[in-house]
């Protein structure tokens, strides 16, 4: 491809991504392919020869664009969001274009800079202790990960980092509630801490840990000679977005000298309210904290916001300096490739720089307070309707809820049974897209309403669509 030709579809994929966000409601939310559809349409060899540009986009409309479960479409109330927006769209392209590797801070200064004044900016935003800092990293799972490796290497005095675990090393246990993301126990797994010596900790009525358990099992814990490691709480659980109450858990923590990690990687946005900064309390004394902006802060995905309150622990667990990684400011500056697994690293920090500014912090409010405005109204709705009950609180704009017909009330079975089809219908008619998640044992729907271009319509359109396949299901007329 030319210079020229590249300009040429540059400006012609401009107006294709112009379009597809315009038009993008004519699209099923939910790819509506069967699996290995689109592997049989793709050739079994690769091409010996050039081809076409023109071609290669005409096949992406043929055959990619079906198999596209559309993220960006307002009536995807699925999973979490991995919202866009038009100001983070143009600067992933601007990213990919400069294609910058940035492991250290002289590979490109400027990222390097641009991501330390965007987590403070974060830390600000959402009324985060100053004292922490922060990287950038691709998802909270690394976030995690890095949290948990940091701990034990502090707990071990840097030893497992040296010699590995050995005989003599001690068992080395984390506690997080029944309802933390299973990224938890995959960080404990990949720790060499085994996914057995992840404590699971009972929830109250609300879904939220218990404090007063937590108590118990970590003394009871060193009564058998284990070590507790970290506690991770959770801010928004993934369930159902229930708030374990950090306080609490952080004065546990600090009595047992327990690295505590606070998991927040969806609610984190929800920070940016005022309204909702009593989530924080007891933050002062976490250790660790991760949200994902790349969720529901417009931000195109991976962007991941990761803060430890002690740096140096953190980058002497990752910090490994080969002579050909070695520079002349080492001592001034950040280079971020000390603070995670990866060495090599995206330009994370511009889309974040491009969304707030364009945004602005009003208006990220604004749209936040609407999203939570519009899941409140919708649960009142879902409450007052014979045929459907709420499964857990509406903390912020995740609905969980179930048909529960009355003469269904005591057949769990017949319940789950009874949803897990409603479910399929509701995605496999492309209007809306709903995920789900099991409560107390009973299959429940969970609808998020935080895509970035959701408004009352969308969700008007899928609460009567809703209504509309329970009732055919029902009366089994479908
Ligand atoms: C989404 C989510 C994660 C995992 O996030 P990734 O960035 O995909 O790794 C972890 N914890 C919670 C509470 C989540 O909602």
């Amino acid at each position: 491809m030319t210079s020229q030709q590249f300009r040429q579809y540059a400006h012609q994929l401009a107006d294709w991504m112009a379009d597809y966000l315009e038009n993008i409601e004519q699209y099923p939310v939910k790819a509506q392919v069967q699996p290995g559809q689109i592997l049989d349409q793709l050739p079994a060899l690769p091409p010996t020869h050039a081809e076409d540009f023109e071609k290669i986009l005409s096949d992406f409309s043929a055959i990619i664009l079906p198999g596209i479960t559309h993220w960006q479409h307002p009536s995807f109330f699925a999973y979490f969001p991995a919202n866009s927006s038009y100001a983070s769209v143009l600067a992933e392209m601007l990213t990919a274009t400069l294609a910058a590797q940035c492991m250290l801070w002289d590979t490109s200064p400027a990222a390097a800079e641009l991501e330390e004044r965007m987590l403070d900016w974060l830390k600000l935003l959402t009324g985060l202790p100053q004292h922490l800092q922060g990287t950038l990293c691709d998802g909270a799972s690394t976030a995690t990960l890095s949290a948990i490796l940091a701990a034990r290497e502090k707990a071990t005095g840097f030893s497992v980092n040296r010699h590995g675990f050995t005989c003599n090393s001690a068992v080395l246990r984390v506690y997080t509630s029944a309802e933390a993301h299973s990224s938890v126990e995959k960080a404990a797994k990949m720790a060499g801490i085994g996914q057995e010596n992840v404590v699971k900790i009972a929830v109250d009525a609300q879904f939220r840990l218990q404090p007063q358990l937590l108590q118990e099992a970590i003394a009871e814990d060193i009564n058998k000679n284990y070590t507790p490691l970290c506690v991770v709480a959770t801010l928004g659980t993934t369930g159902c977005t229930a708030i374990d109450p950090l306080e609490e858990i952080a004065n546990i923590c600090n009595r047992f000298s327990v690295w505590l990690h606070v998991d927040a990687a969806y609610a984190g946005t929800a920070l940016l309210l005022p309204e909702y900064r009593w989530m924080l309390k007891g933050m002062e004394q976490a250790d660790s904290f991760v949200f994902n902006p790349h969720k529901w802060l417009f931000t195109n995905f991976d962007c991941s916001a990761f803060y430890v309150k002690d740096k140096d622990t953190l980058l002497k667990t990752f910090s490994i300096l080969p002579e050909y990684l070695k520079t002349e400011h080492r001592n001034q500056v950040n280079n971020y490739s000390e603070w995670s697994p990866q060495l090599g690293r995206r330009f994370r920090a511009l889309k974040l720089w491009f969304v707030l500014r364009n945004f602005g912090s009003q208006q990220l409010q604004e749209k936040i307070r609407h999203h939570i405005n519009l899941a409140h109204s919708l649960s009142h709705q879902i409450k007052q309707h014979l045929l459907f009950e709420i499964a857990a609180p509406v903390t912020l704009n995740l609905v969980c809820f179930r048909l529960v017909p009355p003469w269904l009330q005591q057949q769990p079975d017949e319940l789950n049974a009874l949803n897990e089809q409603l479910l399929q219908r509701l995605n496999q008619s492309g209007k809306m897209y709903l995920s789900h998640t099991k409560l107390n044992g009973l299959y429940t729907l969970r609808m998020v309403i935080g895509q970035t271009y959701v408004s009352q319509k969308h969700v008007a359109a899928a609460w009567e669509l809703i209504q509309t396949h329970a009732a055919a299901l029902l009366s089994g007329n479908e």
